[in-house]
């Protein structure tokens, strides 16, 4: 099979990347193996909101300038980085996927916890930090675990706002409560996305509306679009957000569809459930790509893309000494020294969050030091940065994804 670039993993980076290509016209195959840390994530896209040691970070030009040389955004510059933000902007808005939030000005969201956390791009139903005191109603399912509405009210009691804690009962759902374990916000949403259920959505959230100037839902709807969310926002007597639940989580599968969806309608070739076992490198280049299921067809393709993930989707794989890069056992950015990998404190940032692909500015992954010219490195399998501690992921996997199709595309299709 023959593809212009074929693409090692679907997630965030991979379908990024993806996009952009199969809208430039090229002929691109993304293999995936399973889930992506879209369906884990909150649907809230970070760029950078600390350095390495910890501080705060204020203009993202003076941070990028701070950022040690192996960070993916100091590979890239700061130049480069803004602009691939904002075109991943408006690309993910090309994909129906409405966020608020802009590179110049994070905003901060309200955690299932009550916590701020701060994000480049939030989904439009995320709670942002209230801007007065409105009298919230923190609205939780009976016997839904995932959600727990007491925590959240109190947490931001704490903190000064005005919240209380209420329950909707929902008889719809009673199918779902005879078992504990199918009672998660994924399966909530399968019954409660269905147009029959939006009246008794509607009957027990409207009195709480008239009582409250602002009211927390856990986000149990809106799986493929926000269509009932809007429907909602229009109807209620006060405005309605959603709180991501423990995962799976809804917002972050919408994401991971519209994607997907937007993928196949540009052209691309989805290859999902199969995975790339093995690769032929011979003079500098990749040549050609086996997967599980076409054990004897390999892939052919002018440029590979690896976008295989971090240790969290194997792209990377930790032994007892070492940690190694699965497909291509590429050179790893990593410690020697076990003892090394890990810091006593857990609350830390940790050493192995950094560890992954080491790769030159143009992001050609390198083996024992060489470059491989068509093969680019994205996403959370690169080292160099702690999506955790930093707040970066959704950023570098976004940034590098539009850093590698923008190269690709400028060497043209066919030779
Ligand atoms: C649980 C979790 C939650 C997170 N939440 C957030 C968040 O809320 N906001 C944020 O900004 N960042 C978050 N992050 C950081 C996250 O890593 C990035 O934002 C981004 O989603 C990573 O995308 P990716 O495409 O690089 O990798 P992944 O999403 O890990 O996708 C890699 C894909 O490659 C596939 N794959 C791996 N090996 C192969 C192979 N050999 N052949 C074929 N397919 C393969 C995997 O099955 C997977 O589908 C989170 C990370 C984790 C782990």
């Amino acid at each position: 099979m023959q593809f212009d670039t074929v693409i090692i993993g679907g997630g965030l980076a991979g379908l990024l990347c993806g996009i952009r290509l199969s809208e430039s016209g090229q002929r691109c195959a993304i293999v995936s193996r399973g889930q992506s840390a879209l369906s884990f994530s909150s649907g809230s896209l970070d760029l950078l909101s600390r350095l390495p040691n910890g501080q705060p970070v204020g203009a993202l030009g003076d941070a990028i300038a701070a950022l040690p040389a192996t960070h993916p955004y100091a590979l890239l510059g700061e130049a480069r980085v803004r602009d691939y933000a904002t075109q991943a902007q408006q690309l993910l808005a090309g994909c129906g996927l409405a966020l608020q939030g802009d590179i110049d000005s994070p905003h901060l969201h309200v955690t299932p916890l009550g916590a701020l956390r701060r994000a480049w791009l939030s989904p439009q139903e995320a709670p942002l930090k209230p801007e007065s005191n409105p009298h919230i109603g923190v609205v939780g399912i009976s016997d839904f675990l995932d959600f727990q509405p007491q925590l959240l009210a109190a947490a931001l009691c704490k903190r000064g706002f005005n919240a209380c804690s209420e329950e909707i009962a929902l008889p719809t759902l009673d199918a779902l409560r005879d078992n504990p374990s199918e009672f998660r916000a994924v399966n909530i949403a399968r019954l409660l996305d269905a147009p029959e259920q939006y009246a008794q959505l509607y009957d027990a959230l409207y009195p709480l509306s008239q009582r409250y100037d602002l009211l927390y839902l856990p986000a149990c709807f809106g799986l493929t679009d926000n269509a009932l969310f809007t429907r909602l926002n229009q109807q209620l007597a006060c405005p309605l957000r959603l709180l991501p639940t423990l995962p799976p989580s809804v917002p972050g599968m919408r994401m991971q569809h519209l994607l997907q969806q937007h993928f196949i309608r540009s052209g691309g070739r989805w290859m999902p459930g199969d995975e790339v076992i093995s690769a032929r490198v011979s003079n500098g280049q990749v040549t050609q790509v086996w997967t599980r299921k076409h054990e004897d067809i390999p892939l052919r393709a002018r440029h590979v893309v690896l976008a295989s993930g971090s240790f969290f989707s194997n792209g990377l794989i930790a032994g007892r000494d070492r940690v190694r890069e699965a497909v291509f056992g590429l050179d790893v950015l990593q410690s020697d020294n076990r003892n090394d990998w890990y810091c006593d404190d857990v609350f830390d940032s940790q050493p192995w969050q950094r560890f992954g692909v080491k790769t030159n500015a143009q992001l050609n992954g390198l083996r024992q030091g060489e470059a491989i010219s068509n093969l680019y490195v994205i996403g959370s399998v690169l080292g160099g940065f702690d999506a955790i501690a930093e707040g970066c992921g959704g950023g570098v996997s976004a940034v590098t994804a539009l850093h590698a199709a923008t190269q690709i595309i400028a060497q043209g299709g066919d030779e």
